[in-house]
């Protein structure tokens, strides 16, 4: 096959638009002239829309993981009592962290493929009164969970001071969060998900509440000490040598997205997976999270008459597509579809006509064509519903 030929279905890294691939390229700029200057004060009031803020978004040159560990260093110190959802491999790696650091971790484990309940955070917290920070992730990647994080950071500030730290990697660019009006106090992002960019950026959203612990927090840290951030930023710059050829990109990121519109890129993944669920749906192929939880950027599947495994393999080898496998204990058990960034319902048609093709060679039983047809009848009534 020819190996251009594949189409990334996973939930990152993404395509990238060829016009984003086009501004990566671009000459080398020196990091301390006003060329550089110029482009930061370009980005930084355009990326605050996609935080839901108006408050600051510090860039750093570095995975989406370096920010989570940013936001446990510069709010907390050693001893200190957390709160950690763990829903999948992404609240795991919150808790990974928050323990790597010494903290007091108090976990709230919740069933893969369910998103947590509000009311279980609220009894944590009156049960443990100390808290200082709730970790807890947006888009649960791993099984496609979206928990109502503006829900949880309106509670927990309406019963306690504790921060609320939200990974929100594989969401932001896809999904809108209101983080100023619901108190969300730190938002996380990276560049190679919904961002439509490869990896290397990672963003971090932070509240006045957040500041104020981060000035006062004592614990030592270097590169991921957002103060330094913060006051570079404030002067055009970067403490350190930025990934260029990605803030490149992310102008052209930006360009893309305000031209379509934010409140539209947000629909058009909500379209998507309403596209993508109806589809399984009438392909007899069980999806793991219910229509409640589900999130808007990437889709599981808990197949039962065939082995996600031999699906991947076969929609690759035969027709370079790309989906995701499960995680943890959910692997070989499920399989993830990501629709997000760079995606589009036209994928979406394409994406669930080659699945059934698969489905047939493993003998999976569906009406053939029900799966597209369900997906383009979602489709119908979505954008009939926005007329
Ligand atoms: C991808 C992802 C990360 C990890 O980001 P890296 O860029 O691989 O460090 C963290 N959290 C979530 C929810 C993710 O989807």
């Amino acid at each position: 096959m020819n190996r251009e030929w594949e189409i990334l279905q996973i939930p990152g890294p993404t395509p990238i638009p060829p016009s984003v691939d086009r501004a990566m390229s671009q000459p080398m700029i020196g990091h301390r002239g006003q060329k550089c200057k110029a482009l930061m004060e370009d980005l930084a009031p355009r990326l605050k829309p996609i935080f839901g803020t108006t408050g600051d978004v510090l860039v750093l040159s570095s995975s989406g993981t370096s920010a989570l560990e940013a936001a446990v260093v510069n709010t907390t110190s050693a001893g200190d009592e957390v709160i950690v959802v763990v829903a999948g491999a992404f609240g795991e790696r919150f808790a990974k962290i928050c323990n790597t650091y010494e903290l007091n971790v108090h976990r709230i484990d919740v069933e893969w493929g369910n998103a947590v309940q509000v009311a279980a955070i609220e009894e944590q917290l009156q049960a443990n009164p100390n808290v200082k920070a709730v970790f807890v992730t947006h888009c649960e990647t791993s099984t496609g969970v979206m928990h109502p994080v503006e829900e949880i950071a309106e509670r927990v500030h309406e019963v306690s001071e504790a921060l609320v730290i939200v990974d929100g990697v594989s969401s932001m660019g896809g999904a809108a969060l209101d983080m100023d009006g619901s108190g969300i106090d730190l938002l996380i992002s990276g560049s190679q998900k919904a961002m439509m960019l490869p990896a290397g950026l990672a963003f971090a959203a932070v509240s006045e509440q957040a500041w104020s612990v981060i000035h006062e927090n004592t614990r030592p840290r270097f590169y991921l000490d957002l103060r330094t951030y913060k006051k570079s930023l404030d002067s055009g710059q970067t403490p350190f040598t930025p990934a260029l050829s990605l803030l490149f990109g992310l102008q052209e990121v930006l360009s893309l997205i305000e031209e379509e519109g934010l409140d539209k890129v947000h629909e058009r993944h909500q379209i998507m997976k309403e596209m993508t669920r109806a589809a399984f749906r009438a392909l007899n192929v069980p999806l793991l999270v219910s229509e409640e939880d589900a999130s808007s950027t990437v889709t599981s599947v808990r197949p039962q008459t065939f082995k996600a495994e031999q699906f991947r393999k076969i929609a690759n080898e035969e027709f370079g597509l790309m989906t995701a496998g499960g995680q943890g204990h959910l692997k070989g058990e499920i399989f993830r579809v990501g629709h997000m960034g760079y995606s589009r319902p036209t994928n979406v048609l394409q994406y669930i006509s080659i699945i059934e093709v698969v489905l047939k060679r493993l003998g999976h039983d569906f009406e053939q064509g029900a799966g597209t047809a369900a997906a383009q009848e979602a489709y119908l009534q979505a954008t009939r519903e926005l007329d």
